[in-house]
């Protein structure tokens, strides 16, 4: 049987997100992407989570968000 062990992730409101790409630079391991607005209904989505497998949910997109549009959760 193996433990198991929750992992954190970074989810980007995309009502508050203003596509500056701050976090996107910052990710130590590059897995967040920033693409053209996409628009579904009223939300858009500008940041995403490109590689969710890689990311360490060290938290650094989040704090460096000058907007805090980024939060982290537990999954
Ligand atoms: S939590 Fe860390 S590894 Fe994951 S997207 Fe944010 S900066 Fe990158
Ligand atoms: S740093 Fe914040 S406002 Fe800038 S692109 Fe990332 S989530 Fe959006």
């Amino acid at each position: 049987m193996t433990e198991e062990k929750k992992k954190k992730y970074p989810v980007i409101d995309a009502k508050t997100c203003a596509g500056c790409s701050v976090c996107v630079e910052n990710c130590p391991i590059n897995c967040l992407a920033i693409e053209a607005p996409k628009y579904h209904g009223d939300i858009t989505t500008i940041v995403y989570l490109a590689n969710p497998e890689a990311c360490l949910g060290c938290g650094i997109c989040a704090k460096i968000c000058p907007i805090r549009a980024i939060t982290i959760v537990e999954a």
